[in-house]
């Protein structure tokens, strides 16, 4: 029997759900039932099932030029494209080169390697070690794994790797002390980041990353003040601010990019999914001038940054994302979703009193539901009553599909969705909390 989990083990001995075709926010299995795809795919499919012109954009690539890769000074044209217009897109802080990878794992390995790199250029190689947060999540490879702070991920792999710290994951409702404000409790961890960076030396610590809304961590968007304190403590100690976008970039919380709703100002930054809105896999590291001007200095003796994968650039990949980038622009999406998101954040919020649910929190499109008892970060539902795992049964039998982790749901609809879909998500969601009240009452 394979480990009952994760992406890639395949076997229909475990008899999963086949989805067999997408259709705008709606995916169908291979019994032909429809199901309102609530999580765009895995926070990704932006641009929902069926978007004819990245079909069109994938399948003129693919007869012009499948693949040619970007190594030794060679590369594509829809590569160097893509380069140009994804830097344009980001305006909250400079940024001066992209460096294409396949995924947001890879991203994030990337970015360790950059910031090493790049301190060794300069001529400190003891500058070294990453901070990251508890419960966050930045990919599945040995450094990206090591980077998140889910035990999960760690516990049964002997990581984190050693140059990895973790500091506190800023979810007010779960972590704040007795009348603490959300200002106060930013304040406090800020405090409590800048003694881990002075106990372990500020320099050996290189970098500090964070997705601006946490997402697979049980979707946790930051507490007020809290990125203008974190940012103060990291500049402070000339530690590189690396901004995990993978989920957030490109319009899913009302902005281009979290950073900009935030106020974040990244010396790199990571983005993946919905790049491509999912149609191919692509990632990508953003490089500010800070750290690109250090690596390709005149002075800088390391030679070149020996570092790329087989498929960095891939041109298909590229030409879809381009497309996927101009139709962003020309529909308006980030306003689209501005203008949508309160209709799906209210109209969830307002199951908030449900006595099963202990919080819902989010914002734009992306939304997470906790369950817990007596509305308390800590009375847990015991896990053999399998509580989240019950109501997206619920969900899935009412034709929607939902991501379930424990007692957290998660949704993050396509950018697409429209009012009425939105209306079925909240109806869908509440009938399925109903016979969840019920079951947990039994
Ligand atoms: N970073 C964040 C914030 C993510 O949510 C994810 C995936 O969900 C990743 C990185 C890893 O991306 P990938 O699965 O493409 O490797």
């Amino acid at each position: 029997m394979l480990a009952p989990f994760t992406a890639g083990w395949q076997s229909s001995d475990l008899h999963p759900l086949v989805i067999e075709k997408s259709e705008g926010s709606y995916v169908y299995d291979s019994n032909g039932r429809k199901y309102l795809d609530s999580l765009a795919g895995l926070w990704c499919t932006a641009l929902g099932g069926n978007e004819p012109r990245l079909v069109a954009a994938a399948t003129a690539q693919l007869n012009t030029l499948p693949f040619y890769h970007s190594f030794w000074n060679r590369t594509t044209k829809p590569s160097l494209d893509l380069a140009k217009e994804l830097l344009e897109t980001f305006t909250a802080n400079k940024m001066a080169k992209a460096f294409f990878t396949n995924s947001g794992s890879e991203a994030n390995d990337t970015q360790v390697k950059l910031v090493w790199y790049y301190n060794n250029a300069l001529g400190r190689p003891d500058k070294k070690k990453f901070i990251a947060r508890a419960k966050s999540y930045h990919g599945s490879t040995l450094i990206a794994a090591s980077l998140s702070g889910l035990p999960a991920l760690h516990q049964k792999f002997d990581l984190p790797a050693p140059f990895v710290l973790h500091t506190d994951c800023p979810h007010y409702w779960r972590y704040h002390l007795p009348g603490e404000t959300e200002e106060e409790f930013s304040t406090r961890l800020a405090k409590n980041l800048e003694e881990l960076i002075l106990k372990e030396g500020p320099e050996t610590i290189a970098a500090f990353i964070a997705e601006p809304v946490m997402g697979a961590g049980g979707v946790i968007p930051p507490p007020a003040t809290y990125f203008e304190k974190i940012q103060a403590v990291v500049k402070k100690y000339d530690i590189l601010f690396i901004a995990d976008e993978v989920i957030c970039a490109f319009g899913r919380l009302g902005t281009m990019y979290g950073c900009d709703k935030y106020n974040i100002k990244p010396d790199l930054v990571s983005v993946a999914k919905a790049l491509s809105s999912a149609y191919m896999p692509i990632g990508a590291v953003l490089v500010s001038p800070k750290v690109s001007d250090v690596i390709y200095s005149q002075s800088n003796k390391l030679g070149s940054f020996s570092h790329g994968f087989t498929y960095s650039g891939h041109p298909v990949a590229c030409a879809v994302a381009i497309e996927a980038l101009k139709i962003y622009k020309e529909r308006k999406f980030v306003e689209k979703v501005r203008n949508i998101a309160p209709r799906f954040q209210d109209g969830i919020k307002a199951f908030s009193d449900s006595p099963i649910i202990g919080e819902i929190r989010g914002t734009g499109l992306i939304l997470g539901t906790e369950f817990t008892d007596n509305k308390s970060p800590n009375d847990p539902f015991p896990s053999e009553w399998g509580v989240g795992a019950y109501f997206g049964a619920q969900c899935e039998k009412h034709g929607m599909l939902v991501r379930v982790a424990g007692d957290n749901i998660m949704m993050s609809p396509p950018f697409i969705i429209t009012p009425e879909e939105v209306d079925q998500l909240i109806s869908i969601y509440g009938i399925a909390l109903k016979a969840t009240e019920e079951r947990v009452k039994e």
